[in-house]
């Protein structure tokens, strides 16, 4: 399965698929029909004021509701992928200021959700919690390679320098695409602890944290794809949307042979 690496490629990643993918079969389990409700107590919340003044120190702008609340941290345990186009993958994700048990034990399940679906690379939107959160590990298995657990994450720096790969995503299963992104990123974020901490990331670790960092920003891999590429899984992803409108017995909240490039994606590079 995976990444169908391009000659045009100039990495050699043959060794590191799966990329960002690909198998819906752990939904065909079937023993795990027990649904836990996973969230954390109102008085867990951990100091906001001190957030808010750490913030206000930075000189960054505050809004109430910028932050996730207990509720927008509920999770149902097995969690599920969210696939395109549930308007889920297009919802504003919060930032998280609360690390505690729930938000450990959420991790662990993306994590897990990942390793059985094949992924390299999950956000929290995919899993239906819309806040600042993704997983990855590059190596795709449990035990191996390293698993990073970003909060918050701020890209402040990209290379000049782009690559062109094949993606796939957990949210559109079986469907592959080139899209170019830069080579190296310099990211600001929080760990499990709520600790800060700069990581330079290149190669597949910089291609799957910018897959990531997009869904946390609403953006999906879709709308970085040229006209041509996108063209060639335009099928594919209308019968995304069919599926959608049988499962939930909605209109498509997106629909592709609308889509116009209206929004301008945004950048990597932050000043
Ligand atoms: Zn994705």
């Amino acid at each position: 399965m995976a990444g169908r690496l391009q000659a045009s490629t100039a990495i050699s990643f043959s060794a590191l698929l799966p990329l960002l993918s690909c198998r819906s079969s752990f939904s065909a389990t079937g023993k795990s029909l027990s649904f836990r409700r996973f969230c954390s107590k109102p008085l867990a919340l951990s100091s906001p004021l001190m957030e808010v003044s750490a913030q206000a120190r930075r000189g960054f702008s505050f809004q109430e509701g910028d932050f996730a609340s207990p509720a927008d941290l509920c999770f149902e345990s097995p969690l599920k992928i969210v696939e395109y186009p549930d308007p889920i993958l297009r919802a504003r994700n919060k930032r998280i200021n609360t690390f505690d048990e729930n938000l450990k034990k959420l991790v662990e399940e993306m994590f897990d959700l990942m390793y059985r679906t094949d992924g390299i690379g999950l956000s929290a939107p995919q899993v239906g919690v819309n806040v600042q959160l993704m997983v990855f590990n590059p190596a795709g298995e449990h035990g191996e390679g390293e698993e990073i657990v970003l909060v918050n994450p701020v890209v402040y720096k990209t290379s000049k320098r782009s690559i062109l790969y094949n993606e796939g995503c957990l949210s559109f299963p079986g469907i592959y695409a080139d899209i170019e992104r830069p080579a190296s990123v310099k990211v600001d974020a929080r760990d499990l602890t709520g600790g800060r901490f700069k990581v330079n990331l290149s190669g597949l670790p910089a291609r799957v944290f910018q897959h990531e960092f997009d869904h946390l920003q609403g953006t999906l891999f879709f709308d970085r794809m040229t006209e041509d590429v996108l063209e060639s899984i335009r099928s594919e992803l209308k019968a995304l949307e069919k599926k959608y409108e049988r499962r939930t017995g909605l209109p498509s909240p997106e629909i592709i042979d609308k889509y116009e490039r209206t929004k301008e994606v945004a950048g990597f590079a932050r000043t």
